[in-house]
């Protein structure tokens, strides 16, 4: 039995190997459709930003060497407004009334927000305090120049690159294709969730659980639907999954007589990476490939299916996906009460992390075991506890990660 430590090195040494050899090409697509995807160039500024001097105030654009002696009276000769280029400028003793997002006339240096002035007249204006040079202005330029690099390659899409690469008017970008994950859920009991179980029977939660993993850590998913603890049904399923980028069974991967996923994934020419993990929960997690198709065969608990889709799908599509950077980085907290350790296995299990006075505490979830569903549902984080002998004492410093939304 391999450690966590061990495994996703070897599944991050696959994932590397197959993208040096150009595994998950890039696509080009408009800028609209490429939200959560990871950026495959460099993205440069197309012009100074902001592109001329800008007031981020209503008031009045004024010489600040005037106003020495406020409260002072100037003569205002025009009018700024966002959208609209100013005629002339602005000279000793004059001002321009100016809106937010105007260019700053010629001749100015400075903006008075309109709280502090009063107008006499439609040509005079009262300025109740001085103010410095640059007063209220964004110089052209003091946010990027024309050429900078403002993302770069292997960034992740999210809002604020969003936000950015539009108004950098990048209108088309190239970004990475999405993964294709087929995922087939296995097991003799497994039912519909639109079905009521019947004795013996539960719901095919895992399947639905596991396509909503891959979307949010990038992939496309592909249910594939239950298949029946059956060798001639699960070569079937397995042949169809193979044709993906990745495919994830759940199920069948224990010590039980109808436990048959590695023994078809072999039969298939799947090479297998490891079959068993020193981890608490998801112990009989599978890694394998055959060609440029990834394959985990993942329990059936649903809880060790989440926690080893977290361990070692998450990173391998983040790597496929030219992602920068760790795909889950480890936050650090205090336990609130002690935590039972395990000598053999490292342990992953739910928590809730609450921040308090500056720094995270966390509580292990009162959760029953890899099946208990609702008690995942009360946790917020994921808490790592070595493998070791005895307890960690309340007051342990320890990793976690935070679920995601
Ligand atoms: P297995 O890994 O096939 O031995 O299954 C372990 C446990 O997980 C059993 O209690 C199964 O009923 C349950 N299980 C297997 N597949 C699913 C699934 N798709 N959804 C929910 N529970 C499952
Ligand atoms: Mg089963």
């Amino acid at each position: 039995m391999i450690s966590v430590e061990e495994a996703l090195e070897i599944v991050s040494g696959r994932a590397a190997a197959a993208v040096s050899r150009g595994a998950m090409p890039p696509e080009s697509l408009p800028l609209g459709e490429v939200f959560g995807r990871v950026l495959r160039e460099s993205v440069a500024a197309d012009m100074d930003s902001p592109p001329f001097d800008r007031s981020v105030r209503d008031g009045f654009a004024v010489r600040s060497g005037d106003l020495a002696g406020a409260p002072v009276e100037l003569a205002i000769v025009g009018e700024s407004r966002a959208g609209a280029s100013f005629e002339g400028s602005v000279g000793a003793a004059e001002c321009a009334e100016i809106m937010t997002g105007a260019e700053v006339p010629p001749g100015a240096n400075a903006v008075v927000m309109v709280e502090d002035t009063v107008r006499l007249s439609e040509t005079t204006v009262r300025i109740l305090k001085s103010v410095g040079g640059g007063q209220s202005i964004q110089a052209a330029g003091s946010e990027c120049r024309r050429g900078d690099v403002i993302l770069e390659e292997g960034r992740r899409i999210g809002v604020s690159e969003t936000a950015v690469l539009a108004a950098t008017g990048h209108a088309t970008l190239r970004v990475s294709k999405r993964p294709t994950v087929a995922i087939v859920s296995t097991g003799d009991e497994l039912v519909e969730i639109g079905q009521t179980p019947g004795p013996a029977q539960i719901r095919n939660s895992n399947g639905v659980t596991l396509a909503g993993e891959v979307r949010q850590a990038g992939g496309e998913p592909r249910l594939l639907g239950i298949v029946r603890d059956d060798t001639a049904a699960l070569t079937r399923a397995i042949t169809a999954g193979l044709g993906a980028d990745i495919l994830i069974t759940s199920g069948g991967v224990s010590m039980g007589k109808y436990d048959l996923v590695v023994g078809v994934l072999g039969g298939q020419g799947v090479e297998i990476g490891f079959d068993r993990v020193a981890m608490k929960p998801g112990k009989p997690t599978v890694f394998g490939w055959r060609d440029d198709t990834f394959v985990f065969g993942l329990p059936g608990n649903p809880v060790s299916t989440i926690v080893a889709f977290q361990l070692f799908v998450r990173p391998l599509i983040h790597k496929l996906l030219h992602a920068a950077g760790d795909p889950d980085p480890r936050l650090e907290a205090t336990l609130d009460s002690e935590a039972r350790c395990d000598p053999v296995r490292e342990a992953c299990v739910p928590a809730v992390a609450r921040f308090e006075d500056g720094a995270y505490r966390l509580s292990l979830a009162s959760w029953k075991g890899s099946s208990d569903l609702v008690g995942l549902a009360r946790a917020n984080a994921y808490v790592m506890i070595p493998r070791q002998e005895g307890v960690l004492e309340a007051g342990t410093r320890v990793r976690f990660i935070p679920m995601g939304a």
